[in-house]
């Protein structure tokens, strides 16, 4: 899918609703629209790429980026002590269902590993 047709970067552009929790020059997060758990945070890059198999390291840093955005969200919704999941769905046998890469985070419940 094109960044036109993007559904996470019209949230971005304000075009369609979601609830906001955090937002910087590099990225933004909002919870999901069918939550798995408690908190369900999509964390999104502003730059639009499909996937993560589609990042290379001029991304390091904006990988990172996500990474500590959601360790910080899990903190101030005081879901870090007891634990989180972080997961990135990547491509159809990852399960990647929108093609803008996020990072799901999710708390307050207790996650099983290896997931299905
Ligand atoms: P994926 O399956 O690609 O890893 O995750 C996509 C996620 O985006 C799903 O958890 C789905 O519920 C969420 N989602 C899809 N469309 C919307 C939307 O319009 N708004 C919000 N807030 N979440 C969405
Ligand atoms: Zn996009």
């Amino acid at each position: 899918m094109s960044e036109e047709n993007c559904i996470f970067c019209k949230i971005i552009k304000r075009e369609i609703p979601a609830e906001l929790v955090y937002e910087d020059d590099i990225c933004i997060a909002f919870n999901d629209i069918q939550p798995q758990a408690p908190m369900h945070v999509l964390i999104i890059p502003r730059e639009h790429l499909r996937s993560l198999d589609e990042a290379s390291e001029k991304h390091t840093a904006m990988l990172g980026h996500l990474l500590l955005t959601g360790a910080e969200i899990a903190r101030r919704q005081d879901f870090a002590e007891n634990g989180y999941r972080t997961v990135i769905n990547t491509n159809s046998d990852g399960g990647q269902t929108v093609f803008h890469l996020h990072v799901h985070l999710l708390g307050g419940r207790l996650f099983i590993f290896p997931p299905g």
